[in-house]
């Protein structure tokens, strides 16, 4: 390598350390756009699409705006929702006798302890608030059917970004106690 060819490598490598640092400068002053998480933390975004929770009524916000119908249940493609409410007890039945197992070989689809949808209109609204309320997170894709198909507008997607957990068990959450909690009424 000749003298004049070693120093244009040189300055081709100065050149490039110079553009690098360009780049890295600029990106080094420009507003930050994330937080150093968990010590910092930003707030919940709107648009969030978080694991679902039940709505409470406007005169009593403990209390879930929920009538049993058990559409959202039914409905799941992930049969994560598991919900009893004590009208229904006398007549329950388990979902696989309402909707066959597609492939007929899965136990848990058969032992789901979802129960009838009621006919429309029995019960009313008072009488048929849940008494257990369930959702196995750890299954749901977030679908949204149960939060578009409730005809009461009584689930929604939370806004809990900073959902994190070692176990299963922590995805396991009952709707009822959570709603209570909001409402300072646990
Ligand atoms: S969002 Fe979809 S998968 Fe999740 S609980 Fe609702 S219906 Fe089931
Ligand atoms: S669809 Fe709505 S009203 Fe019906 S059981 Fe689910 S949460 Fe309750």
């Amino acid at each position: 390598m000749t003298m004049f060819q070693e120093i244009r490598k040189a300055i081709q490598g100065l050149w490039s350390l110079l553009v690098g640092l360009k780049i890295t400068g600029h990106a080094f002053f420009q507003k930050q756009s994330t937080v150093h998480y968990p010590r910092k933390t930003v707030p919940n975004l709107a648009t969030y699409r978080g694991h679902i929770e039940l709505v409470g009524r406007e005169d009593a916000p403990g209390t879930p705006k929920c009538i049993s119908c058990y559409k959202c249940a039914v409905g799941c493609p992930s049969n994560c929702i598991s919900l009893s409410c004590p009208e229904d007890q006398p007549s329950a039945k388990t979902r696989a006798q309402v909707v066959p197992d597609p492939l007929g070989q899965d136990p848990a689809f058969r032992l789901t302890p979802f129960k009838v949808p009621p006919p429309e209109g029995v019960g009313a609204p008072s009488k048929r608030t849940p008494a257990t309320f369930h959702l196995d997170y750890n299954y749901c894709s977030l679908c949204g059917l149960c939060v578009q198909n409730c005809p009461v507008d009584s689930l929604r997607f939370s806004e809990d970004v900073y959902l994190a957990g070692f176990t299963k068990q922590e995805f396991e959450y009952d709707l009822l106690t959570r709603l209570r909690g909001q409402a300072g009424n646990s």
